[in-house]
């Protein structure tokens, strides 16, 4: 796999100065390494995703959203995709959800909030002169994340502000059990 750090600091957990320079500015976090060491492990035994490449993680309530770069990540079998999904959600702990990174808003909304799905995106100017994007989906209870995760996902990657809202809504918010 290709990561931002060194491999040989992942193996030995000590940091060289320059990848220790992207963990001090806030480039990386402490959470990017665990979950490199993470990847690096599972590669070890599902060989197939040594063509991935690694962009970030966001951990938040309870799940772990990793990012891949753009094509890496849909050139994996669904099979692969699985098995890569629950090692890591075995390591961690935590409720895994693998990404890739795209640049087109609404693709990268799609892949997001999948299976519900984005029916309309419009962009509206605030008073102050910011903009948010309201997000249409289907069906609520399609969802498997509590939408105000998925907005807070969409702002701390892409840096861009939504707002979800639904066809048809669930009757209890997102307040039941998340798979
Ligand atoms: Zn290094």
């Amino acid at each position: 796999m290709e990561f931002p750090v060194c491999i040989f600091d992942l193996k030995t957990g000590v940091l060289c100065s320059k990848c220790e320079g992207k963990l001090r500015e806030g480039e990386l976090t402490q959470d990017d390494i665990e979950v490199m060491r993470a990847l690096l492990e599972t590669e070890k035994k599902l060989p197939q995703i040594s063509s991935l490449i690694y962009f970030k993680s966001l951990k938040t309530s309870g799940f772990l959203f990793i990012f891949f770069l753009e094509k890496s990540l849909s050139s994996l079998s669904p099979t692969v995709l699985s098995a890569l999904q629950s090692d890591l959600s075995r390591r961690t702990g935590l409720k895994v959800k693998l990404m890739e990174i795209r640049k087109d808003l609404s693709v990268f909304l799609q892949n997001l909030v999948a299976p519900a799905r984005v029916l309309t995106v419009n962009k509206v100017w605030l008073p102050d002169q910011t903009i948010e994007h309201r997000v249409l989906l289907d069906d609520e209870r399609a969802l498997t994340v509590p939408p105000t995760i998925l907005s807070e996902v969409v702002k701390r990657v892409m840096n861009i502000s939504v707002i979800f809202d639904f066809q048809r809504k669930s009757r209890q918010p997102f307040a039941r059990s998340v798979r």
